[in-house]
């Protein structure tokens, strides 16, 4: 009993307190977008509020928060400013599967063992008692345009080479969308490497910012998430030591980790999403009732055109949100570890980001044409929420995972198709 009380007591907490950081963002939010600004003022409060050590324990000075609130937490910061919570979201989804991976390591299921060292196991908790006592932000190029999402065959190299007698590497590539770039302290990149026998293998590697050869390239000018400043990474002849390789596994293999980093990701991904199709859905709300053509002595609430659009609405968010909640409570209840569990992780974000397009689209169908201008919030939800499905896992490669799993076909079986 005194468990779930204080259990609810710090949801509550951690909610109001992600009530209070939206409204505060959401009146910078579109000058931001309309800037093309990065929000530092808005990392500086998070970080002094703590919401970046959210999943961290209250015993090492985190706000110790669960995967849910983590979920319930992210839709509403995005009701204030979508890029804010994106940008912030790739540390804290970072941290929580640290975390995750430190206190109950994920068995292998079935894919290629993990060959991670001692050493790197050490490093990883170094790592987060260095973010949690620091306030040191993590972030991660992994996309390349050569290989967009398929994040198994990275085209940037890290060569095995000495310097001075220590063991190390030396790292080329350019990585793609590096998220709040501005603000990372630590930089998480994957690249193709050899294992200490010689044999390929994905290294992953955490290196400090301000490291030599890591350049970042002012490239984000885009339509959506403008504010998230997700530029460019460059990556020449930088040497780093052993110990910043964190992870070494086979190439293309799925990863035994993959159901941790997508819980505590595709979960939070889905809720931010979510929370922007809350935010059109609050506006067009108000607007209906506010707005009253001189035809009519009634707001256009009551047309029953709009009711039905409201209604729409209220039927994707209220599955949605229960969708992301009971899959992060089951996550919590330690099931879907399982590898064929990946698809139920995976499905909860494709629907909630997939629904939030939905959403926009219809509560900007009862705001109307107001809805395009420059200084309707609308026309930014409308921006905004559309990357979701291309945010892993991208629809199409999610559906394969799916379907597959729906029909008993293993996601390895080969040939892939026919
Ligand atoms: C706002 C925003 C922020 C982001 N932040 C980060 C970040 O911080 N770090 C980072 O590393 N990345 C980030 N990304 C990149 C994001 O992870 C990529 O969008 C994603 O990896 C997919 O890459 P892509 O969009 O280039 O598409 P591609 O992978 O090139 O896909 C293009 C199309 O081909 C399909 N496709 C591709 N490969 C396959 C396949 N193997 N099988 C079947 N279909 C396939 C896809 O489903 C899609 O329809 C961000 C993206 C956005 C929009």
């Amino acid at each position: 009993m005194t468990t779930t009380t204080s259990a609810a007591e710090r949801t509550a907490r951690l909610l109001a307190l992600a009530g209070e950081l939206a409204d505060e963002f959401g009146e910078r939010a579109d000058e931001h977008d309309q800037q093309n600004t990065f929000p530092f003022e808005n990392i500086e409060r998070l970080k002094e509020s703590g919401y970046t050590m959210l999943p961290v324990p209250e015993e090492l000075g985190g706000l110790g928060g669960t995967l849910l609130d983590f979920v319930m937490c992210q839709e509403r910061l995005a009701q204030g400013c979508a890029s804010t919570a994106l940008s912030i979201n790739m540390h804290i989804f970072a941290l929580g599967s640290l975390m995750e991976n430190l206190l109950n390591p994920p068995a292998p299921s079935g894919g290629a063992e993990e060959r991670r060292g001692p050493e790197a196991a050490a490093t990883l908790k170094a790592m987060v008692a260095m973010l949690a006592q620091a306030k040191l932000l993590i972030g991660g190029g992994f996309t390349e345009a050569e290989i967009g999402g398929n994040w198994g065959f990275p085209t940037t190299k890290a060569l095995r080479q000495e310097r001075d007698g220590a063991p190390g590497f030396l790292i080329n590539g350019r990585k793609q969308f590096t998220t709040m770039a501005p603000a990372i302290d630590l930089i998480a990149v994957n690249t193709s490497t050899t294992d200490a026998d010689g044999e390929p293998v994905i290294g992953m590697f955490v290196i400090p910012r301000g490291t030599a050869g890591i350049e970042i390239v002012e490239t984000w000018d885009t339509m959506s998430m403008r504010a998230t400043a997700s530029h460019d990474l460059n990556i020449k002849d930088c040497w780093v030591p052993e110990q910043t390789c964190v992870g070494l596994r086979a190439p293309g293999d799925a990863d035994v980790g993959a159901n941790v980093l997508l819980a505590w990701f595709g979960l939070s991904i889905g809720a931010i999403y979510t929370g922007i199709a809350t935010a059109a859905r609050n506006f067009a709300v108000d607007w209906a009732k506010e707005r009253q053509p001189v035809l009519f002595d009634r707001p256009i609430a009551h047309f029953p055109g709009v009711q039905f659009h409201v209604a729409e609405m209220e039927l994707e968010l209220a599955a949605s949100r229960a969708l992301l909640h009971a899959t992060a409570e089951e996550w919590m209840a330690g099931g879907l570890r399982a590898r064929e569990d990946l698809a139920r992780i995976v499905l909860a974000k494709t629907q909630a980001t997939n629904a939030a397009i939905r959403v926009v689209e219809q509560a900007m169908t009862v705001v109307g044409a107001p809805s395009i201008f420059r200084t309707n919030p609308m026309q930014r939800y409308y921006r905004d929420v559309r990357p979701g499905a291309f945010q892993p896992l991208t629809n199409d490669v999610a559906k394969e995972l799916i379907g597959k799993t729906a029909l008993g076909i293993a996601p390895e079986f080969l040939p892939r198709w026919g």
